[in-house]
């Protein structure tokens, strides 16, 4: 983009006096008078004043500033970017759903609360449950409910000793902090060189003071944790609970389900494993399933089905509370239902097994020349510890913004924190071999240029509107406003 008034904000391109919109004709002047001094603006409001086609350039040139999966490979590990079918917007979009009221009461619900139990009943099949709840907003609050899950069953038991929680050190960012939330202590647990959590580690942290477990599996690394009947049994033995982060399920669908392996709690990111555009940051959703004999704990209000056929909302006095003001983000649950039901038991399995497959096809065709620190089948996604010619310079940063030249979205860097220069490919299943092929090529290249002209990648990317933002400075002092209004 070189035109210079593409590079602006909508207030510097605003001009005294010009104007794109006509309010209608005030039909009530008297009316005006009766308003309270109180409720009255006392200043200009401050409006850009720009014509329609200004408006029009500004906002579609800015939309193209954007990088979607609908715009190119979007591989960020941990995060599923998977293609959303537009099949499921449509669904969402429904003006009958999305004109009713949130309070709307049960009776003349019952079209929204079916398609709620619908969901729920598909997640607890998928995730061998006995129920689930939609109504929390995305992974990190479905954390932080299931942990207070785990917390009102101690308390409901009299057990009032329970304060801490057990998490791997290759766990999500977000399991440590629901668990401080919830008022919890955390307890590090020690991976293997191979990224699974050390059994022998494991023992001797296992007490009465113990809440529950955390896991995630397959683990932040994409490897599948082989030792959790094991581990279930343990964490069991000690009267804790084990929970399942869920954000990996993609791989899982259809083959292996955290019920059968000895979870107690799980949730899941629909926003990630069924299909919501999230991107920067929303909307998201966390639905929380729980085993047999944890129901009554699950959040309020519940959806439930009579025998009649209709459907109700009920409150539990046992339940751990309220933790949303409905029943959670309802667009994101009508794209979750619409895109299980339009892949149906055998697309949802396929959707696992490919992108697995995918997966394993990117580790393979670059490990020659990008250092793979665990050698194994990984599942949706794994991490590779930077460039394996170490004497470049180059390093993972500038791996991620040289890719950004090449019109490939960056893999997710620094994360996990095992290794010094991770970077996390998750291609998903929704991509063409031509796509995962053009990528593997483009990687290579990296490589190649890191040899030959190592200075080019440390100073890219050369091609985007804002090349090197000072990180540390958006973070600490962000400016979110246009100050000279
Ligand atoms: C994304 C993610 C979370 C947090 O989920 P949000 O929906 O972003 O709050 C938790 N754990 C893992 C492993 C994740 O990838």
């Amino acid at each position: 983009m070189n035109n210079k008034l593409y590079d602006k904000l909508i207030f510097e391109l605003s001009r005294q006096g010009r104007c794109g919109y006509s309010l209608p004709k005030n039909n009530y002047p008297d009316a005006v008078g009766s308003i309270p001094a109180t409720l009255m603006r006392e200043n200009e409001i401050g409006l850009p004043q720009v014509d329609e086609l200004t408006v029009v350039r500004h906002y579609t040139n800015m939309s193209t500033n954007n990088f979607g999966v609908d715009t190119g490979f979007y591989p960020l590990g941990s995060c599923t970017m998977k293609y959303n079918p537009k099949i499921n917007e449509e669904m969402a979009g429904n003006s009958v759903i999305a004109s009713m009221h949130p309070n709307q009461p049960a009776r003349l619900s019952q079209g929204a609360l079916e398609i709620y139990h619908t969901l729920a009943a598909a997640l607890s099949e998928i995730g061998g449950m006995a129920e689930f709840t939609l109504n929390p907003y995305a992974g990190a609050h479905g954390e932080l409910t299931g942990l207070m899950i785990c917390r009102a069953y101690h308390d409901s038991r009299g057990d009032k000793k329970r304060t801490k929680v057990i998490i791997p050190d290759s766990a999500h960012g977000t399991n440590p902090a629901s668990a401080a939330v919830a008022g919890l202590q955390v307890v590090p647990v020690k991976s293997l060189p191979d990224g699974t959590v050390d059994v022998e580690a494991l023992a001797p942290l296992l007490d009465d003071s113990v809440a529950a477990m955390m896991m995630t599996n397959p683990n932040t690394l994409g490897i599948f944790e082989r030792q959790i009947p094991q581990i279930a049994e343990m964490v069991h033995a000690a009267g804790a609970l084990l929970y399942y982060d869920g954000a990996n399920l993609n791989p899982m669908l259809g083959i292996a389900r955290p019920g059968d392996m000895g979870f107690d709690v799980m949730h899941i990111n629909l926003h990630k494993t069924f299909s919501t555009p999230h991107g920067g940051g929303g909307p998201g959703s966390g639905p929380v399933g729980v085993r047999a004999g944890l129901e009554h704990l699950l959040p309020n209000p519940r959806v439930v089905k009579n025998e009649d056929g209709t459907f109700d909302l009920i409150s539990s006095p046992d339940s751990m509370g309220r933790v949303s003001s409905t029943l959670g983000n309802f667009a994101v649950e009508m794209r979750a239902l619409s895109y299980i039901l339009s892949l149906g038991s055998d697309g949802l399995m396929e959707a696992g097994r490919l992108a697995t497959l995918n997966a394993n096809y990117i580790k393979e065709s670059l490990r020659d020349v990008y250092e793979l620190p665990v050698d194994t089948i990984c599942k949706h996604e794994f991490v590779f510890d930077g460039l394996k010619d170490k004497s470049t310079g180059v390093t993972t940063l500038n791996i991620a913004k040289r890719l950004l030249d090449y019109g490939f979205h960056a893999p997710t860097i620094y994360f996990p924190l095992l290794f010094h220069e991770s970077l996390m490919i998750e291609p998903t299943e929704t991509e063409s071999l031509d796509t995962i092929d053009s990528f593997i090529e483009v990687m290579r290249q990296i490589a190649h240029e890191a040899v030959n002209d190592p200075e080019m990648v440390k100073s890219a990317p050369h091609t985007t509107p804002v090349r090197r933002p000072d990180d540390t400075e958006a973070a600490l002092h962000p400016r979110l406003t246009f100050d000279e209004l």
